[in-house]
């Protein structure tokens, strides 16, 4: 989000977004209002009981036969049964109306969380590599939305509700009583309704701001625990904690900034509230001295107490009013992630008849591909992977391997050209489909945290605690694991780079897809797992569609037809000992290869062992 962006959503807008979350709770809600209603009417009480008590006391004392013990008793415990009476009353319907306003408020909470989380899940992966989108910037607005949402419910309803309802009962009582005291009471409204709409007008802006260095205050920390290793290892404590220190300065200031201006205009309304209250005590008095019809000295207290009710809400609608528009604020950043429907998998409706297996044909004809940072990383791409054959996609850091399997896994679409699998258009294929049928072990393993069975299971669901060993087996890590003290209930994030990757091949060896893309398999495991692996693999192969990503010259000249790939284009293609005939880069990376591992000192070396 756009620091300066001012929220584009009017509190009606807010409402309306909000109505559907609230509505399967109407009875709850009907309920609450019953009881808010109730709730208003014994907020009345104390100023009747005391404008009664005043005159019946004041009629006491004046009487001409003395001063009457039994007549003032009878006052004193009406007085009191009255009050407590209604503050029993008053606590119940208090209680009944929080706990109803709070239930809706959690549940309301916990179906925003469970509908964005299901949003995110439909996300194209597009959407998670975009600006504004990094994990720390979307964590931050959905929590913060989440939570001044459901803090909006909770206001309306448990608070703002009950408030507005009693100051509307108060202001019509002292109308009742008298209309110019109802008129004072009145006048004051639009004056704090004037200051409070100033107050929001120089307070927007401020607002975006701290949200803004809020968001990136978050993100900084997840990066830097992240990155602690990176950290600790180059001595940088002091540069980060420096980066931080500047943001939180920033964030200080504007937080003291916006604290500021809120309490200039709360002084502000408070001292209006106080020239209401004084204004009133001196216009009834003056009505009670000058004998005004229906005026006596307890209406001074009556009338005041009214008052109390009349702006007690609107003593409440500074804060309200900053919970709202912080509300909007988040609100949008919260909705936009629900709203970015451009952001959501398209999937086709092609799918393989039951029993049948994807053959594994891919064809890319002219394909090119821009990440939405802006990276063109694939240029003019045409090639035809071979169903049943392993494809190896060879060529320096950064030259497009990896985007291409994104590309064939339907992660990302294409900007032009096309890619077809079996003849069929990949856009037009089911996605859940498409990726039931490709296994996928990339660099980076995802092991979620969770025990190693729980993990290996991943890769199907349903398998049975058997076939999780067979898989461990395959990818050659049951050995391992069950010298573990926990054996395959130990934890999976605590295992080695290299175990790690293992058990993401068990995954797919589980999952047993007629496609595979391996993309730099073997990058972080020691020589004896790469090449138990390597083994594996090659059994994995028969009869499947494998593409191969891997610096391994060992892996690479196994591979049936070699792409070589330059800044997103395919510079040479054949079998190894074509495109190694032919020169170019291929012979370089093949040969630089070669050096780097010593092939002809290791090769003299076995030679006059054996
Ligand atoms: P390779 O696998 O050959 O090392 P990649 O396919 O990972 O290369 O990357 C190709 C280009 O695309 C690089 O310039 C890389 O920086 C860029 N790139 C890769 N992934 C992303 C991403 N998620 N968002 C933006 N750019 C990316």
């Amino acid at each position: 989000m756009e620091k300066d962006k001012e929220s584009k959503m009017g509190i009606g807008g807010l409402l309306r977004r909000l109505l559907p979350f609230v509505l399967p709770y109407r009875w709850l809600l009907v309920v609450t209002l019953v009881l808010t209603f109730v709730g208003s009417l014994m907020a009345q009480v104390n100023a009747v009981v005391l404008d009664r008590a005043v005159d019946a006391i004041n009629e006491l004392l004046h009487l001409d036969g003395g001063f009457m013990w039994g007549a003032a008793v009878r006052i004193l415990v009406t007085i009191s049964a009255v009050l407590l009476g209604k503050e029993v009353l008053s606590a119940l319907t208090t209680f009944g109306q929080r706990i109803f306003g709070e239930k809706i408020r959690i549940n309301v909470s916990r179906d925003l969380s469970l509908r964005v989380v299901d949003r995110i899940l439909q996300f194209r992966m597009a959407f998670f590599s975009q600006d504004g989108n990094e994990p720390g910037k979307l964590q931050t607005r959905i929590d913060r939305g989440i939570m001044s949402l459901s803090n909006t419910v909770k206001n309306f309803f448990i608070d703002i509700l009950p408030l507005f309802t009693s100051a509307v009962l108060a202001l019509v009582l002292m109308y009742a009583a008298n209309v110019y005291v109802g008129l004072v009471a009145t006048a004051i409204i639009p004056v704090y309704f004037w200051i409070t709409t100033v107050q929001g007008r120089r307070m927007k802006g401020w607002r975006h701001r701290v949200f803004g260095t809020h968001q990136q205050l978050s993100h900084g920390i997840l990066n830097i625990i992240e990155s602690m290793g990176v950290i600790k290892s180059f001595n940088r404590e002091r540069l980060e904690a420096a980066k931080q220190a500047t943001l939180q300065e920033q964030s200080t200031d504007q937080q003291m900034q916006t604290r500021r201006i809120s309490f200039i205009y709360e002084g502000l309304k408070t001292f209006v509230e106080q020239i209401g209250t004084v204004l009133i005590i001196i216009l009834t008095a003056y009505l009670v001295l000058v004998d005004y019809p229906g005026m006596s000295i307890g209406k001074i207290m009556y009338h005041v107490m009214l008052f109390a009710n009349v702006s007690a809400p609107i003593r409440q609608m500074h804060r309200i009013y900053d919970d709202l528009n912080d509300a909007l604020v988040y609100a949008e950043g919260f909705f936009g992630i629900l709203d970015a429907d451009e952001e959501v998998e398209e999937s086709g409706k092609w799918t393989v008849a039951g029993g049948q297996r994807v053959r594994g044909r891919f064809e890319l004809k002219n394909v090119e591909f821009t990440y939405p940072s802006g990276t063109h990383a694939i240029r003019d791409l045409t090639m035809t992977i071979e169903p049943g054959e392993t494809t190896a996609l060879v060529g320096l850091s950064g030259a497009g391997k990896s985007t291409i399997v994104n590309l064939l896994d339907k992660f990302y679409s294409p900007d032009s050209g096309s890619i077809t699998l079996d003849g069929v258009p990949l856009g037009e294929w089911d996605t859940q489909v498409l990726r039931d049928n490709i296994g996928l072990v990339l660099q980076k393993n995802h092991i979620f945290s969770g025990t190693i069975e729980e993990n290996i299971r991943y890769g199907r669901p349903d398998a049975t605690h058997d076939e999780v060993l067979e898989a461990a087996r395959k990818a050659y890590i049951y050995d391992q694991v069950i010298a573990l003290p926990e054996g395959f209930e130990s934890n999976a994030t605590q295992l080695s780079g290299g175990q790690q990757q293992r058990i993401a091949i068990a995954r797919m060896f589980l999952k047993d897809p007629p496609i595979i893309f391996l993309d730099e398999p073997t990058a972080s495991l020691d020589a004896i797992a790469t090449e138990q692996i390597k083994n594996s693999i090659d059994a994995i192969k028969q009869g499947r569609t494998v593409i191969v990503i891997s610096h391994n010259i060992g892996q690479i000249i196994d591979s049936d037809r070699i792409y070589v790939l330059d800044a997103g284009h395919c510079v040479q293609s054949g079998t190894t000992d074509e495109v190694y005939r032919q020169g170019g880069l291929y012979k370089e990376i093949f040969d630089a290869s070669a050096r780097s591992m010593n092939v002809d000192k290791i090769g003299r070396l076995r030679d006059s062992v054996s």
